[in-house]
């Protein structure tokens, strides 16, 4: 009979995942692969067009995303700016799609647009891996949309995107809506048709304070609880159960089972207990929270010649100092040192 082993059993290599020292695991990571973007929203753009951060190359991009997932990340959001204007983007999303999380697991690829290139590239960012996007649309009459991102022809071009990212199979289709009062509350009964009728779930956004110029204030948020009163009276909702802990969206259903929409209350109802989420700025900053005042400059280590080894070790340890919530509405609230086109929405 052969000797038995007196080696201990291979084990597989420990893996530190992110978490931070309020006890939150962090598996979402947004990454901004450009501050440029072709629309001037009016809450969120001063007017000026043009990048101010730098841009990595994709193959930078990539390693450092892998870093991430080898630490846990589970969820890739690509944004910016807007993503669409990245040369190199169906090849960043074509190697995303042949990572594994540390289970294994496909890697959930994820991208948020303004849509305005989307018409001729939802079909090869399908191809290419991705699940899903989110279009962001701030009003459903077409004067109204193009008073908020000051480009003629943008209304007709975001639809023609939306339909065709529906076709392509990046479903389901989230359109994002920042409700402003005075510039489109008015959109909101409007916005629970177009639901409907385009079959995607509509998702309310509480204007947070991250524009370029100095617009916010608590009169100007459109609360959770007024929205769904709204829709409530026109078409009566019911409230759905959350998909998991850390989503964002408080959601509803239409009373008649056709539909969804979804409401991310971060002013009125902050949901900071259970963020799972650490950003990449496109010029390789970590961002723990999108009210950070400062940032982590990962890239600048990796310029210098860090080992991955390194590298995951100042992750692992800039995650864990992920601040506990936000700070919007109170005294002494600072606004953050980048704004929302710059960080990575
Ligand atoms: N260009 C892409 C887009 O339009 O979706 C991605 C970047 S954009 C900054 C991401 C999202 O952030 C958009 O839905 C935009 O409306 C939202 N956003 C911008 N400023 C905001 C603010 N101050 N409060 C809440 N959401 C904001």
């Amino acid at each position: 009979m052969a000797a038995a082993s007196l080696d201990p059993p291979a084990q597989a290599p420990a893996i530190s995942r992110l978490t931070d020292s309020h006890g939150r695991v962090i598996h979402d990571l947004r990454v901004s692969i450009t501050d440029r973007c072709n629309y001037k929203c009016v809450y969120c753009r001063t007017g000026e067009v043009g990048a101010q951060y730098p841009e990595l190359k994709i193959e930078e991009y990539l390693r450092l995303i892998e870093l991430f997932v080898g630490l846990g990340i589970t969820k890739v959001r690509l944004t910016g700016g807007e993503p669409l204007l990245r040369r190199g983007l169906l090849d960043l999303v074509g190697e995303l799609a042949g990572m594994r999380t540390v289970d294994g697991r496909q890697l959930e690829i994820a991208l948020t647009t303004n849509g305005h290139l989307l018409e001729g590239l939802a079909a090869p960012l399908k191809a290419a891996g991705l699940a899903r996007v989110t279009v962001s649309m701030d009003a459903v009459d077409e004067p109204v949309f193009e008073q908020i991102t000051r480009v003629p022809g943008s209304f007709r071009a975001v639809l023609n995107g939306v339909r065709a990212a529906r076709g392509a199979g990046l479903t389901p289709l989230k359109i994002n809506c920042v409700l402003l009062r005075g510039f489109n509350d008015g959109q909101i009964e409007g916005f629970a048709h177009f639901a409907r009728q385009e079959d995607v779930i509509v998702r309310f956004i509480e204007f947070m304070p991250l524009e370029e110029d100095r617009l916010w204030s608590p009169e100007i948020v459109v609360p959770l609880n007024e929205i769904v009163d709204r829709i409530h009276r026109v078409m009566p909702l019911v409230p759905l159960p959350a998909h998991e802990a850390s989503e964002t969206a408080r959601r509803f259903g239409f009373a008649d089972g056709r539909g969804e929409i979804g409401i991310i209350a971060p002013v009125s109802q902050a949901f900071c207990g259970a963020c799972s989420r650490v950003r990449l700025t496109s010029d390789g900053k970590i961002r723990t929270c999108l009210f950070s005042q400062i940032e982590h400059d990962l890239y600048g280590r990796l310029r210098a010649g860090a080992s991955n080894d390194e590298l995951r070790a100042y992750i692992v340890a800039t995650v864990q100092g992920k601040e506990a919530r936000h700070h919007i509405g109170e005294s002494g609230f600072l606004k953050p040192s980048r704004s929302m086109v710059h960080i990575g929405g």
